[in-house]
Formats: structure tokens, sequence, C-alpha cells
């Protein structure tokens, strides 16, 4: 009898942040495939019945290949087994899920998919910024660093006002803010990058759009890291900011009561 697959959104990091359908489907998993994300001891406990495979890349080993995850989940399936592939944040952002998915589809296995919290707005929440807030900015766009942008791409972000995230974008990020001032967005834009959200060694960079390749050079900021720019950087508190002074800031920001 063909199993199934189940893609899970493991969520920034910490276990606290799995869904509970997800907790559900690693208790009845029989495989699970996960990237470097998840402590192992913790899937242990979380999974206790399953064969735990380790397709991420971790320092000295390769990862394995997409088409060689894609292989596995099939193979698994098709021999049986609910193999349950964990994935960092929502399997849909920036995650490959979407090829996984067809994989399934294409070998006839059962899939589905449930999502998880992606880190492009659960790390900056964990450094105090809102991605949006009433009167300072009502869009945010999520984009991958993984690549540098086009001037076209940079003129349309600089363009739209709103929040700008960057997932994947430590390498870029002196193409991205050259690109983006030359685009028209001021220098004095706050930019915060977010290193490895909702760990223990989380760690906030704050510098103007103008002055943030030096800041982070500075502080030898590295991957994984969220970058938020725009208005709403300036909200950022930390856990114990009370509510008062936060809403006081953002009133000024826009220039009127919040
Ligand atoms: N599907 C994932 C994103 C995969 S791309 C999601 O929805 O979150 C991987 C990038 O996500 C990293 O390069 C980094 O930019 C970001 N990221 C994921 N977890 C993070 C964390 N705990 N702290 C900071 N950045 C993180």
């Amino acid at each position: 009898m063909t199993g199934r697959v189940t893609l899970i959104g493991g969520g920034p990091g910490d276990p606290d942040l799995l869904t509970v359908r997800a907790v559900r489907a690693l208790e009845q998993a029989d495989v699970v495939l996960y990237d470097r994300l998840a402590p192992r001891s913790e899937l242990e406990r979380m999974a206790p019945r399953a064969l735990l495979v380790d397709v991420g890349k971790r320092p000295g080993h390769h990862a394995v290949p997409q088409e060689g995850i894609e292989a596995l989940l099939v193979e698994h399936a098709l021999s049986g087994a609910h193999v349950v592939r964990l994935k960092g944040g929502d399997p849909y952002v920036f995650g490959r899920g979407g090829e996984e998915v067809l994989a399934c589809h294409r070998a006839g296995v059962p899939v589905e998919v449930v999502p998880g919290v992606t880190s492009a707005i659960s790390v900056p929440a964990a450094a105090g910024i809102p991605v949006t807030h009433r009167g300072v900015s009502h869009l945010f766009t999520v984009v991958s660093g993984h690549a540098p942008l086009t001037d076209a791409e940079h003129e349309h972000l600089a363009g739209l006002g709103g929040t700008i995230v960057v997932l994947m974008g430590v390498n870029t990020l002196p193409s991205l803010a050259a690109g983006l001032m030359r685009s028209g967005l001021t220098p004095t834009t706050p930019v915060a990058v977010v290193e490895r959200g909702f760990r223990a060694d989380q760690r906030t960079t704050h510098a103007e759009l103008g002055d943030i390749v030096i800041a982070a050079g500075l502080a030898g900021v590295s991957s994984p890291a969220v970058i938020v720019i725009g208005e709403v950087v300036r909200l950022a508190h930390d856990g114990a900011a009370d509510a008062v002074a936060l809403m006081e800031r953002a009133s000024a920001l826009a220039g009127g009561p919040a």
C-alpha cells in the first residue's frame, strides 16, 4: 500500500513554534527528512517511531541535492511509509516546497502541506519589529537576496514605500543597499539585521540604509538573518518595553494620533 507525505513548516527554529498539526504529524511519522534547523534530540522525542534522516547542509558535509530529497520522499512513501518532510519556516516561502509537492503528484503519492510560522514575519517580531503598523506601513514585501536584484526590481521596491523584508540577504546586502538608494530610498531609512531569531544568541544590528553595510561588516553579521528595511524598524522595542511608549513612537512617526 502506498504511504503518504506530509510537508511540514517547522517555524523559525524553536520547537515551541511548530503548529499543533505539525506536532501530530511528527508523532505519526515513520520517516522524517529534516533540514539542519531542528535539534535532533527534540526530533527523537517528537517523532519517537521515526527513522530520522538529515538531508540538510552541515559544515563539512554536503547537503542531499534537491532531486535526491524528492527521490527519497517518493521512495519511502511508495514503500508504505508516512513520510514527514520537515522544513524551516513555511514550506512555500523560498523553501522549494512546491517542487516536492509536484514530485509527489508525479509519483502518485498523496501529499499534504502543513503551513509553518515563516521567519519573514516572526524573526522581525522576535526583535520587536512589526512588519506593518497602522499609520507607518501598510504593506510589506518579502524578497530573496539569494541573487542580486535587478535595477527594475530596486526601483519597484523603493517606489512601493512599505516595509522590505529580505531573506538570504547577508551576502547581497551591499548591492541591495546601493540599488535602493540609487532608486530614491533615503539613506536615513532605518534598517535592522536580525540574526538567529529565537535562539539564545539572537542579535539585532540597527543602522541607517547609508551605513548598514559598514555596520553589518563591523558586527560580523552572518546567515541566517532577516533584514528589515523601513520606518517600522523605528518601532523596535525590547520585550519589556511598554505598549504606551511604542504607540507614542508610532504616533510620532505617523504624524498624528495612532
Ligand atoms: N521557508 C523559510 C525560509 C527559507 S530561506 C521561512 O519561511 O522562514 C532561509 C532564510 O530564512 C535564511 O537565510 C534567513 O534569511 C531566514 N531565516 C530562517 N530562519 C531564521 C532564523 N531563525 N533567524 C534568522 N533568519 C532566519
